[in-house]
């Protein structure tokens, strides 16, 4: 893979950034001081571009690269990356799914118990020496509780299998009715949130699933509900969901992901109700290891001209 030029867009992993830097050309783009004219001045050479999360291959980029031939995302998620310009210009895609599944559904469930339990709460209690002056207040109870998944698919149902383990009937929505699983489908979120304790956002960023998660889905939810968002910040809409939480009209939130990363409303911070975490649901030394070697086993496999490992388009 030596003659193979790509762009890193982000420092997102010390060993694929090591690997790359052994097996090809490789550009750090957060280093440089203007990136389009970095990208311009090394555009002949690069031929792959690796990205993630929060930078991928948006159009501008793409358009700046005309010997562009794969992009090969650290993420599975691909609303990073404009995947219509890949198509028309024939340039390979690939993500890394199923390897960052369970980490993502233990984290999601994580998420739910340290809501409902206040588990943060209860340590800053501790931890600030209230515990000598009174016992902390009750919290709600997480098994049997009626969990809705919002977008069934490899994370979702793994987050659907452990909260089977705590006894909780699980039901979902998604484009498409899954007749082969044993849970309640419901063609409408609203729908969905209306009959559910626990709602848990768990599908693609797409144009139709932007702010599918809106004042209504919340409302439906009510005072006793709880939002989890393992998906993308922008799957909920994020001003309604912070006036939810301050007005009561929602029990709670445990969120991995936001709108405008890194960059969360500073009005959560004092609820303790709400538990914030810094888009980390697939972030383990194991996963993160996985993904990379899925990363470079993809650009390895384009550069043979064999069939890719995980191929989008
Ligand atoms: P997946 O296997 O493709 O599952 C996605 C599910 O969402 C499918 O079941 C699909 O079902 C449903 N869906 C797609 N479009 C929809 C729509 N418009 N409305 C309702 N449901 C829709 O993907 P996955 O591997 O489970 O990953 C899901 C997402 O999790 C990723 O795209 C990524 O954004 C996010 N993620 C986040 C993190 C993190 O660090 N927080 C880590 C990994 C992944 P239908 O086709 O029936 O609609």
């Amino acid at each position: 893979m030596e003659s193979l030029g790509v762009l890193l867009t982000y420092p997102m992993n010390v060993y694929l950034e090591q690997e790359l830097d052994k097996r090809c050309k490789l550009f750090r783009l957060w280093e440089a001081p203007q990136r389009k004219e970095f990208i311009k001045a090394n555009a002949h050479a690069i031929r792959a571009v690796v990205g993630n999360a929060f930078a991928g291959a948006e159009a501008e980029t793409i358009d700046l690269l005309p010997n562009l031939e794969i992009v090969s995302s650290f993420s599975v998620g691909l609303d990073k990356v404009d995947l219509a310009k890949c198509k028309a210009k024939g340039i390979r895609v690939t993500n890394t799914p199923d390897v960052l599944t369970e980490d993502v559904a233990d984290l999601a469930i994580g998420l739910i118990i340290t809501t409902m339990r206040q588990i943060c709460a209860s340590d800053r209690y501790v931890r600030a020496g209230r515990w000598i002056k009174g016992d902390y207040k009750l919290t709600s109870k997480f098994s049997r509780k009626k969990v809705g998944i919002v977008g069934l698919g490899r994370i979702g149902l793994a987050i659907a299998k452990r909260a089977e383990a705590f006894d909780c009937p699980i039901s979902y929505y998604s484009r498409t009715e899954k007749p082969d699983l044993p849970y309640k489908y419901y063609p409408s979120i609203t729908a969905l949130a209306t009959d559910v304790d626990i709602l848990v956002a768990a599908c693609p960023l797409s144009e139709e699933t932007r702010h599918i998660v809106n004042r209504d889905v919340l409302d439906a939810l009510g005072p006793q509900g709880v939002l989890v968002n393992i998906g993308r910040g922008p799957l909920v809409d994020e001003a309604e969901l912070v006036s939810a939480l301050l007005d009561g009209r929602l029990g709670g939130a445990g969120i991995d992901v936001f709108e405008r990363e890194p960059h969360v409303p500073e009005e959560l911070f004092k609820l303790d109700n709400v538990v914030l975490l810094p888009h980390v649901a697939s972030g383990t030394y194991e996963t993160r290891k996985a993904m990379a070697d899925l990363v470079l086993g993809n650009l390895e496999a384009h550069v043979l001209k064999k069939p890719l490992l995980t191929p989008v388009v």
